[in-house]
């Protein structure tokens, strides 16, 4: 504060020498930096060397008459805050000073008090004034900062090399990036403003956008990733998120495009790779298999029986080394569409019942019961599809339901229509799974491995060959599960008439 004060330059006018001297005095040790003058003259051209903030000023001067003065500083500069120095006699004066824009009037003779006070009003006057200059330009600086601030955002978005597309509550799109038109192969002059359908026209990415624009999703949802294909063999990641107010009410949605193709492709590669690598692995396994069979059946009476354990051992790896490679030839033919499907109209109760029959002798071995319950006449579950990857999608999921559930578990595949779709539920009071493996069970590969699955032996290739089965008959699967509780896999197959396209290419995951 002594600081501050300390700084603001006062100019004292009088033409009596006592006065100068003793305002010169009290208003340096307030901690004012004094200048005086003895007339109005000498006032105005140290003015114009310096800058004051508060002149003291006497009216009655010889030379330069102190209203002329006042005036004149006035003029110059508004800021100057003047207190007028004047005499009894012309109180009437002091009035007009002050209607001239005199600050305050201090009468002579005073006191150094009356001086302090007069004064101090006039630095907290000032002072005030500074902070109040002060803030204003803080706000100009930052309303400068978030002009450049929205710019620098704006700048790096235009050069991101993901496509980046906003969309408002209404799914109007009011910000495309360079990036986006190229990906989505759009024109360079094309503008924001239209629906997201005048941009992409895949249905998968337009009911994705639409859902996260109305607020389907709350904060924190993970929206996993879609991927599409673009003509030309291209290959588009879409991730989505909603765009949220200070309350959390949903403003639109934000999606950000990027370009897989690559991925995509040496996936394929990969794929390519281990489909030959399987397909030539086959029938060496297979002889070996067979040769060992028949070694073992031809010493059986010879040799000890210590050596028959390891050679039955030796049996059982090549039998699951042959079923992994199945398994990977049946996934590859599936992925890429290789597996022709003959298509045949199919009474679906009459399917799962012969499921449910034929392995009843394998659950039995469990003293587990395996029950089929249907839902509604038999007449309206007739779809189009081939034989065969129906009974590989639900054979799959009953062996599963077998395999992961207890000594005499229940068992239960249930059938019943939803709305236009049919719907296949194998549910099971077995082991169940953590919340944490649903999404990924469907993974190639993935097991879940705990204390009571660990002796199963799979090849964590099943789930996915049925996803891509059910997949390609335009249907989805779900699972639903609880540690100790159980688990159900829920299959809707579309009731459609018309025939699945057999060998379709599965562009998505
Ligand atoms: P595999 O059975 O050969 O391991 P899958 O792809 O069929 O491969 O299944 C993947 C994993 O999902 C299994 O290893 C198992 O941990 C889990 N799983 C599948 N079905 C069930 C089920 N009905 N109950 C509990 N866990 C299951």
């Amino acid at each position: 504060m002594e600081n501050k004060d300390a700084q603001i330059p006062v100019l004292v006018v009088d033409d009596e020498e006592d006065i100068r001297e003793a305002c010169t005095r009290i208003l340096t040790r307030m901690g004012c930096k004094v200048s005086a003058a003895p007339t109005g003259n000498d006032a105005l051209s140290l003015m114009e060397e310096e800058p004051f903030s508060i002149v003291l000023l006497d009216l009655k001067m010889p030379g330069l008459d102190g209203m002329e003065v006042l005036r004149i500083i006035q003029e110059r500069n508004k800021n100057v805050l003047i207190i007028v120095i004047t005499g009894y006699a012309t109180v009437e004066t002091a009035i007009e000073a002050m209607k001239q824009g005199a600050y305050d009037f201090i009468p002579k003779p005073f006191e150094p008090a009356q001086l302090r006070i007069v004064v101090g009003r006039a630095l907290e006057k000032q002072r005030l004034q500074a902070e109040a200059e002060l803030s204003e330009s803080l706000r100009q600086r930052t309303l400068l900062d978030l002009g450049k601030e929205k710019s620098r955002i704006r700048t790096i978005i235009e050069a991101l090399p993901n496509g980046v597309v906003v969309l408002n509550a209404q799914g109007k799109a009011v910000l495309l990036n360079p990036a986006f038109r190229l990906l989505a192969g759009l024109p360079p002059e094309t503008g924001p403003g239209g629906p997201i359908s005048a941009y992409l026209q895949d249905e998968g990415v337009l009911s994705l956008a639409t859902r996260i624009y109305s607020g389907e999703f709350p904060a924190g949802t993970d929206i996993p990733p879609y991927e599409f294909a673009l003509p030309g063999e291209r290959f588009l990641m879409v991730r989505g998120r909603p765009v949220l107010g200070p309350e959390g009410s949903c403003l639109g949605a934000v999606l950000v495009l990027t370009d897989v193709t690559s991925l995509k492709v040496l996936d394929r590669l990969k794929d390519e790779f281990v489909a030959k690598v399987s397909h030539e692995l086959r029938s060496p396994l297979a002889t070996i298999h067979e040769q060992l069979a028949m070694v073992m059946a031809d010493t059986v009476s010879q040799v000890p029986e210590k050596d028959q354990n390891v050679l039955s051992r030796v049996k059982e790896k090549t039998q699951g080394l042959i079923s992994l490679i199945g398994d990977l030839l049946d996934l590859s033919r599936i992925e890429s569409g290789a597996i022709a499907q003959k298509p045949s109209e199919v009474k679906l109760d009459e399917l799962l019942s012969a499921i449910v029959d034929f392995m009843g002798a394998q659950a039995k071995a469990k003293g587990q019961s395996l029950s089929l319950a249907i839902q509604g006449e038999g007449a309206r579950f007739r779809i189009m599809a081939d034989p065969m990857v129906l009974e590989s999608i639900f054979g799959n999921l009953v062996t599963n339901a077998i395999n992961y559930t207890q000594q005499g578990g229940e068992i239960t595949v249930s059938l019943s229509l939803d709305g236009g779709e049919i719907k296949v539920a194998v549910a099971d009071n077995g082991f169940g799974m953590e919340r944490k493996h649903l999404d990924r069970i469907f993974e190639k590969f993935y097991r879940v491995k705990t204390e009571q699955t660990r002796h199963i032996t799979g090849t964590g290739l099943g789930l996915s060959i049925v996803k891509g089965l059910v997949e390609s008959l335009k249907g989805r699967i779900s699972v639903g599960s609880a540690p100790g509780k159980g688990s159900v896999f829920t299959v809707w197959l579309p009731l459609s008439q018309e025939k699945n396209a057999a060998g379709k290419k599965l562009s998505q995951k």
